[in-house]
């Protein structure tokens, strides 16, 4: 079932009162929905939360899901609430459908969308396209995971305007109609192997992004990635494929340092690849990504080449921090699995003074092992990960323990020589020790800073 015929007399209980369930409660709202929110966590938590639901004069409840939830024509989850939860559980055996914010959204949306997931690069790759629409001068709204819910935004989009939209797996997860112009996937690595069945129940989520999409849409895709590449090729819709290993006939690669851009099997170069301002082989992958994007959405290669000349990158994702005694401090906090991980201590050609752990989710690290050995002068271990990853890379490099963001800080700087990097760069989440991982980037930024 997509969305149900008469919005305005459907009663909806959501699930979780986080931004984007908030959000999505707000727009059903004002389409005339009963709307009710529910959300175990406890409400003196919830202070906040609590406010903006009274201002709207939305129903709530915390503490626990009563069977209130089960009083209604769908349900709406927030990414946080997992699946396979008891109250989703029996939700879906009482008949209820359930939707995710970003399919509820959808429905009202007048404006091509631009969605973009990926195990990692998301935020980097959402933000750089809304940045080459914003500079082609396109009303734009730059949505989703990045912080900003599209169901804040979509009752604003006309059909001039473009939806940039960052969408998770657990968004994925509860699609039924959602439809964007253009989908990108950027890459598919192992991560939140704490709330997938198996690694592929993961993979089949991210490749829902383009479940819906006709000849009309496009599918831009990592033509390096096999899996990915193996499932998109096949796709009933326009593909733009990116590679940076492969001259392709279509899509955009980069070879021999400069970008190309392909159609019709005309290459027209875009850019040299020493002029993108975000650095690494990753971002490499995220700029050929919202190049294609936004190509096929209309912007010129000219303006293409220009963001990517000035994009500074985002907070938390290999943010130069400063530079002490000719060490250099960076703060890549928003790596919170192993790729990511991986990505970054590719980026430096100097030994490197790792701070890593937080609240592992499963991790293999396995990928690392090598990279580790041949980079890593000491790791510095904090959280709950601690234990698990000193027993696996102890004949890697040396490990150390640090109880805290402060011991860690101080340790590293300690560990660290004139031309070494201190990096943050966790693999883990952050939730054992921080509110978030932005939290966890700003301990550390500032405990650098009052180094
Ligand atoms: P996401 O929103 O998917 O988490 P971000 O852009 O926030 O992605 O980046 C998250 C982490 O992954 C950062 O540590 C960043 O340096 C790293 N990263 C960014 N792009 C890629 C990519 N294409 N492949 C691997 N790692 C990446």
């Amino acid at each position: 079932m997509s969305k149900p015929e008469k919005i305005e007399s459907a009663k909806v209980s959501i699930l979780g009162a986080a931004r984007s369930g908030i959000a999505a409660a707000r727009l059903l709202k004002s389409q005339g929905a009963s709307v009710f929110v529910s959300d175990n966590k406890p409400q003196s938590a919830a202070t906040k939360q609590t406010e903006t639901l009274e201002s709207l004069g939305i129903a709530y409840e915390f503490n626990a899901h009563s069977d209130r939830v089960f009083d209604a024509d769908f349900i709406v989850i927030s990414p946080g609430v997992p699946s396979n939860s008891n109250v989703v559980m029996h939700a879906k055996k009482v008949g209820l459908n359930v939707y995710s914010e970003v399919e509820v959204a959808s429905w009202f949306c007048r404006a091509p969308i631009a969605a973009i997931t990926g195990s990692n690069g998301k935020t980097t790759t959402t933000s750089l396209l809304g940045k080459i629409f914003q500079n082609l001068g396109r009303k734009t709204f730059v949505t989703g995971n990045i912080g900003f819910p599209i169901s804040d935004y979509v009752l604003d989009a006309d059909e001039n305007s473009i939806v940039v939209a960052e969408v998770s797996s657990f968004q994925l997860d509860h699609i039924d109609t959602f439809k964007p112009e253009v989908a990108v996937l950027l890459n598919i690595t192992p991560d939140h192997l704490d709330r997938y069945a198996d690694y592929q129940a993961y993979v089949r989520s991210k490749f829902r992004i383009f479940m819906n999409q006709s000849s009309d849409d496009c599918a831009v895709f990592n033509h390096d990635d096999e899996a990915v590449n193996d499932h998109c090729s096949k796709l009933n819709t326009a593909l733009l494929p990116f590679s940076v290993n492969d001259r392709l006939s279509f899509g955009a690669y980069a070879e021999d340092g400069k970008v190309y851009l392909v159609s019709d099997g005309k290459s027209e170069f875009l850019i040299d690849v020493k002029e993108i301002r975000i650095p690494g082989v990753h971002n490499l992958y995220n700029s050929l990504a919202a190049s294609l994007a936004a190509w096929r959405l209309g912007a010129s290669p000219t303006v293409i080449a220009g963001t990517l000349r000035e994009f500074p990158g985002v907070e938390h994702r290999l943010e130069p921090v400063r530079e002490l005694s000719g060490v250099r401090f960076v703060n890549d906090s928003k790596a919170t699995n192993v790729d990511a991980v991986w990505y970054a201590l590719g980026s430096f050609a100097n030994p490197i003074v790792l701070i890593a752990g937080g609240k592992d989710k499963g991790n293999d690290y396995a990928p690392l092992f090598e990279l580790v050995h041949e980079k890593v002068r000491t790791m510095v271990l904090i959280g709950q990960a601690a234990p698990k990853m000193l027993r696996e890379f102890s004949d890697k490099t040396r490990c150390i323990m640090a109880t805290s963001m402060e011991d860690a800080v101080s340790k590293a700087n300690k560990e660290a020589r004139p031309g070494d990097v201190v990096l943050l760069s966790p693999a883990c989440a952050s939730f054992d020790m921080f509110q978030d991982y932005e939290h966890r980037g700003r301990e550390f930024k500032r405990l650098v800073m009052a180094l």
